[in-house]
């Protein structure tokens, strides 16, 4: 793969050895719409509508510092294959009845099993075969999620495990649960409803568990994060906007703070650290995204 004769002052559109062109700012067509969807698939929000415009370039420039690639929002060979690479499978779709298992089980019931504990940030590998470091990957998970911890998958480890079609009334995801919390969307009231993540700071209903889970498994990897900021009320939103102004602070009522759909996070230090290469490698697996420019600790729920 000759990679290195595409640099960014190559002309406009050329082919790459991955099959796509080298696409910048003003391009558009069908290989503006491939690059878009694989950075919706990565978490960033742009729509796919095959013009590289201003939010697609930001997306880009975003993608390539997350990834450590330099920072020039082409579209080049290294980015193509960054895009490709690690994308996130596509989630399983397991029967309406999943088979209870246990340690010694085989087959593809336990390999979606290992994917789905995989997308939940544990190391385990997709073999289809229920062994030790599956076994422990379970009861961490049960114990996580305070199911009784028995290694055994059945009906409610399924459900907290997200397994389609399975479903729990101790799934803790349902609107009912949480607490009752006002939150702004494009400037308009809405009702939310949110729960605690730890350190007296709360995350809408929808994605506390995934950021929880997120955090546990970044300290099963040696990273301890916090959270510095969760959902925000109007009024702290307001009291931050005129402390910091734009675009530092959001206008009020514009935040995803203020919907518990965003949450800073202490204990990253910058994009060149360990913690954020972490979380840029498995943030996507939780549903979270990095994807403010320059706000290296700010991730959005996106899923
Ligand atoms: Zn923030």
């Amino acid at each position: 793969m000759a990679v290195s004769g595409v640099s960014s002052s190559s002309q406009r559109v050329s082919s790459s050895s991955s099959g796509m062109p080298v696409l910048r700012s003003g391009a558009r067509g069908s290989s503006v719409k491939t690059l878009q969807t694989l950075l919706r698939s990565k978490g960033y929000s742009v729509a796919v509508d095959g013009s590289f415009g201003p939010k697609t370039l930001a997306a880009v420039k975003a993608f390539q510092r997350a990834s450590g690639l330099s920072v020039d929002g082409v579209a080049g060979p290294k980015t193509w294959a960054a895009l490709r690479a690690g994308a996130p499978s596509p989630a399983p779709a397991p029967a309406a009845n999943m088979p209870t298992l246990r340690s010694g089980a085989k087959g593809s019931a336990v390999k979606t099993l290992q994917t789905l504990l995989r997308n939940k940030g544990y190391s385990v590998a997709v073999d289809g075969s229920f062994g030790a470091k599956t076994l422990a990957a379970v009861k961490s998970f049960q114990r996580a999620r305070g199911l009784s911890v028995d290694g055994s998958v059945g009906p409610k480890t399924w459900a907290a495990l997200g397994a389609s079609g399975v479903s729990s009334s101790s799934s803790s995801s349902s609107s009912s649960s949480g607490i009752a919390a006002t939150g702004y969307r494009r400037g308009q009231r809405v009702s939310i409803r949110i729960a605690p993540v730890g350190g007296g700071r709360y995350l809408n209903v929808r994605c506390a568990q995934a950021y929880k889970d997120m955090l546990a498994a970044a300290r099963r990897a040696g990273i301890n994060l916090s959270t510095t900021s969760g959902y925000r009320t109007h009024a702290q939103q307001q009291a931050l906007y005129k402390k910091y102004g734009s675009p530092r602070a959001a206008k009020p009522g514009y935040s995803n703070h203020q919907m518990g759909l965003a949450v800073d996070i202490g204990g990253v230090g910058g994009y060149n650290t360990r913690a954020y290469r972490w979380l840029s490698a498995n943030a996507s697996k939780f549903g979270f995204a990095n994807n403010v420019p320059n706000e290296y600790w700010h991730f959005t729920y996106v899923r």
